[in-house]
């Protein structure tokens, strides 16, 4: 008999890593220089961790060869702790604070542990492709809000509120955005808070871009807004302090919780099935929170960090029938390729006659589940050097498609 992958995960996608990298890697095999601008991995870009992480990390390794408690070591916890405060989320205990081997465990585990088949999350359009897919894979249903790209892609408040139904269970907030780089103003926050405080909704806040802010972005927490709303709050190393190789991250729950004793059980028996998030990582956050805020350096004007994305967000602009909405945060840009100039019918294939043609990947808009086929993200993590002949490349690759 055929073994057959099951029907939870017929709605389950992840483009950022999908099909078209396999063909990248088929390229590279065959001798080709790929430049892959589709997946936010600091590290291989040359952006090296804080040193002290890395001591750290040697340091405890010889205490850290056991598991530790399902949720964390007391220490790390401690220091997320301490940072919830410097952010302003009501009253964290090192009870409310889960460790996980990456953000993204943590969102699947939220995800199942809340919902039952036919539940509904509201989740933005465009988004960061895991939360869609772990919502389909814990048997509910994701419903995209819109972002609004003419407001520099601030959530739509009247379309979120409309779309709130008895079967709606959270809202899902992803701030700064992947992959608008959109920072959200306080008012757009309390206006998220108050639709979930009228609905008795979660509220779900993916803020693992919090420190990699442009210009004159500040970041406000969700939960900061919503002290009486109950919160997720996720975070971890994977991007402000470079290590997404040591899979670390967080997640707070803030806010009234005699109501929801019941998902908290769940979320702990999750925790502990899962035993517990990789330890020697554990041993690093308390010396990334305490330690020189090194991102910094990289997101000042004369940082590099800063110059790479508005150099891309520029040249982008630069090109006929290409605008992109100035990044205020993260590490990306999502230009939109003009309906009327580009004609684009099927964005996947787009970026994969891209590759094709100019060995430069990046990832179509539809896999951020934006609903149109006309856009696309790019990474800007490379050199400027690199990025200019990336985009260099996608200009020509865009120049010849309108003149066929
Ligand atoms: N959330 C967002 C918005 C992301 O962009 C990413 C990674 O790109 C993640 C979560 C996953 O992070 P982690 O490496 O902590 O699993």
């Amino acid at each position: 008999m055929e073994l057959t992958q099951s029907a939870k995960l017929a709605d389950v996608l992840y483009d950022v890593r999908g099909p078209a990298l396999t063909r990248a890697h088929e390229l590279e095999q065959a001798g080709h220089r790929i430049l892959k601008l589709n997946i936010g991995n600091p590290a291989p870009f040359g952006f090296e961790a804080p040193p002290e992480l890395l001591e750290d990390m040697i340091a405890n390794l010889p205490i850290a060869q056991g598991y530790s408690d399902s949720k964390g070591l007391l220490s790390a916890r401690r220091a997320i702790v301490q940072y919830a405060e410097q952010k302003s989320l009501p009253s964290v205990d090192v009870d409310d604070v889960y460790l996980g081997n990456g953000v993204s465990e943590l969102i699947v585990m939220a995800m199942q542990a809340l919902l039952d088949n036919g539940d509904e999350v509201l989740v933005p359009a465009p988004d960061y492709p895991l939360w869609t897919a772990a919502v389909s894979l814990s048997g509910g249903r994701a419903v995209h809000y819109r972002c609004d790209e003419s407001n520099d892609w601030a959530p739509d408040l009247d379309h979120l509120r409309s779309l709130v139904t008895p079967r709606t269970k959270a809202i899902v907030v992803i701030n700064p955005n992947n992959p608008t780089g959109a920072v959200y103003d306080r008012p757009v926050l309390e206006g998220i808070a108050e639709i979930a405080r009228e609905n008795g909704l979660l509220l779900c806040s993916d803020e693992i871009y919090d420190k990699i802010l442009y210009d004159d972005a500040v970041h406000v927490s969700t939960a900061a807004v919503a002290p009486d709303v109950l919160c997720l709050t996720f975070n971890g190393l994977s991007k402000a302090y470079r290590v997404a190789g040591f899979r670390s991250g967080w997640m707070i729950v803030s806010g009234p919780k005699a109501h929801a004793r019941s998902y908290i059980e769940g979320l702990d028996l999750l925790a502990n099935m899962r035993l517990c998030a990789n330890v020697p990582s554990q041993h690093v956050i308390q010396a990334a929170l305490g330690g020189k805020q090194s991102i910094r350096d990289l997101v000042i004007p004369t940082g590099r960090l800063y110059e790479q994305t508005m150099r891309t967000w520029e040249l982008l602009n630069a090109m006929p029938g290409v605008s992109c909405v100035r990044p205020r945060g993260a590490l990306y840009c999502f230009p939109r390729l003009d309906p009327e100039v580009h004609r684009v019918q099927d964005d996947y294939q787009l970026i994969l006659d891209l590759l094709e043609q100019e060995q430069v990947l990046v990832v179509q808009g539809t896999g951020f589940n934006w609903p149109s086929p006309d856009h696309f993200r790019i990474v800007t993590l490379p050199r400027v050097e690199d990025l200019e002949n990336a985009l260099g490349r996608i200009g020509s690759f865009l120049t010849r498609r309108l003149a066929d």
